[in-house]
């Protein structure tokens, strides 16, 4: 035994190259439900109220 061996559960290429670019837009939705409050998107108490229910329901503080 060489004590090398090769992943067999490896992540097959295309089903990667779908995720990949889904990341930075997932991250992005998730800041701006969860902390953004209007910071980033420049608009004022809009987002905060328009997710709040949701981010009562995820568990996310916020008064
Ligand atoms: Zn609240």
């Amino acid at each position: 035994m060489s004590g090398l061996t090769t992943p067999s559960a490896a992540i097959p290429f295309p089903r990667l190259r779908l995720w990949l670019p889904a990341v930075p837009v997932l991250l992005l939705v998730a800041y701006l439900v969860l902390m953004d409050n209007g910071a980033v998107s420049q608009t004022g108490a809009f987002l905060h109220e328009l997710m709040h229910d949701g981010r009562h329901l995820l568990g996310v503080p916020c008064h």
